[in-house]
């Protein structure tokens, strides 16, 4: 799935299970962490821009070298290293980088049928503990789309509840301009739905 569906799904789990900033900011991260493999694109493409010889960074280690229990484990020793302290937290941290797999386990095939993304469960050591879904729908699908929308009104719903939104991960400042412009938004939409309900004159 997408970096932001990925994001807001590691968000939901971080919000609803830790109020600690810096749980919240290391179970996001690991929400995201397994793409870290995929940043060879930057590389191929400015080769192929720059004129260069080709290279092959993104098909090889993209799902590859980070989509497994290896990119797991250095993801909760580096949450640890920067001061997660919970085994609570950890957990939560490993869970998130598990939800990622998932959900590209069933929706991150290509535009062909056969075009499956495969999780290297084992990776980078080994292809053994490759495995994929044949039912698995596309990345431009529409059940990818219909899952962000939902994370997207539950991640609203939440803020507007909570007072803490995605963007207290990098600045409260920012937070709290966001949440008190969704509360205002709702007063007014609370407003306007009484007054068209009010009685009639
Ligand atoms: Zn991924």
């Amino acid at each position: 799935m997408s970096p932001i569906t990925h994001l807001l799904a590691s968000w939901a789990v971080a919000e609803g299970c830790t109020s600690n900033k810096r749980e919240r900011l290391w179970i996001c991260l690991a929400g995201v962490a397994p793409d870290v493999d995929g940043l060879g694109i930057a590389v191929d493409l400015t080769n192929e821009m720059l004129g260069r010889a080709p290279t092959q960074f993104y098909p090889h280690y993209h799902h590859f070298l980070f989509h497994g229990i290896f990119g797991a484990l250095v993801t909760v020793a580096i949450a640890r290293a920067a001061g997660v302290r919970r085994l609570w937290a950890l957990v939560l941290v490993f869970l998130s980088f598990h939800l990622h797999l998932l959900c590209d386990f069933v929706g991150a095939r290509g535009p062909d049928w056969y075009d499956y993304w495969v999780i290297h469960y084992l990776g980078p050591f080994t292809y053994a503990g490759t495995f994929w879904w044949s039912h698995q729908w596309p990345l431009n699908g529409w059940q990818n789309f219909l899952i962000t929308i939902a994370l997207v009104a539950w991640t609203f719903a939440r803020t507007i509840r909570n007072g803490a939104s995605p963007m207290s991960l990098v600045s409260q400042k920012w937070d709290s301009t966001l949440v008190c412009t969704l509360r205002q938004w709702r007063l007014q939409i609370q407003a306007a739905r009484k007054r068209n309900i009010g009685p009639a004159t």
